[in-house]
């Protein structure tokens, strides 16, 4: 299946490590080079203007998706193919999923990890199909996988949700794990709560 569009969720800071600057630049670049569409906040900093800059750099299509008040701290690329404005922060989370055929995190902070969460939260719940790929740069989101794993060893969740996403180690695997990612379904809402029968 073609890859049109997928969202992206990063760090919004510059101090990072270039390891990480450096993957989400790649990023941008493979994905520019496949002719997919990146939505992503919208922002010019850390690793969210390198992913930018770097789909940019290979004429790609970038759509930034931010809310007004961050537009008027400056905080927006101003180069983008596509720029849409919204008024909050969870109308901006529905958008950059919205018809999107796959989300990637790379690594980031909270902001990073409430999309993320957001986005698993709703595959979860059989309302977003597609995958979900978390780019492990530097063992990064270690820490978080042992917790969604905690989470379904305690049966918080259902051992069937482990498919919801894939980790890779870099950029470059992010095209092929999309595709090899294993197919999910409205179904999942069948057993995204784990309920003793007859209760
Ligand atoms: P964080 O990982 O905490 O830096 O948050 C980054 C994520 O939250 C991005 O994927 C954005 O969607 C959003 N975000 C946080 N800060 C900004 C910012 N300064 N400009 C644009 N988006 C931001």
């Amino acid at each position: 299946m073609k890859i049109n569009k997928v969202c992206v969720y990063c760090a919004s800071s510059d101090y990072s490590d270039s390891v990480y600057l450096n993957a989400a630049y790649k990023l941008g670049e493979i994905l520019a080079e496949e002719s997919i569409t990146v939505v992503y906040g919208g922002g010019s900093a850390g690793l969210m203007g390198k992913l930018a800059d770097g789909a940019l750099s290979k004429k790609g299509k970038v759509m930034g998706i931010i809310p007004q008040f961050m537009v008027d701290l400056e905080w927006g690329h101003n180069g983008l193919t596509d720029l849409q404005i919204v008024e909050g922060m969870n109308e901006r989370k529905e958008l950059m999923r919205n018809d999107t055929d796959a989300a990637i995190a790379l690594p980031g902070g909270s902001g990073t990890f409430e999309e993320l969460f957001e986005t698993i939260t709703q595959k979860r719940l059989g309302v977003y199909l597609s995958p979900i790929i978390l780019v492990n740069i530097n063992g990064f989101f270690n820490p978080c996988i042992e917790l969604l794993k905690k989470a379904i060893e305690e049966k918080f969740m259902d051992e069937r949700n482990r498919l919801m996403w894939t980790v890779v180690n870099e950029s470059s695997e992010v095209i092929s794990a999309i595709n090899n990612s294993p197919q999910w379904s409205s179904e999942a809402r069948n057993f995204a709560t784990l309920r003793k029968t007859g209760n």
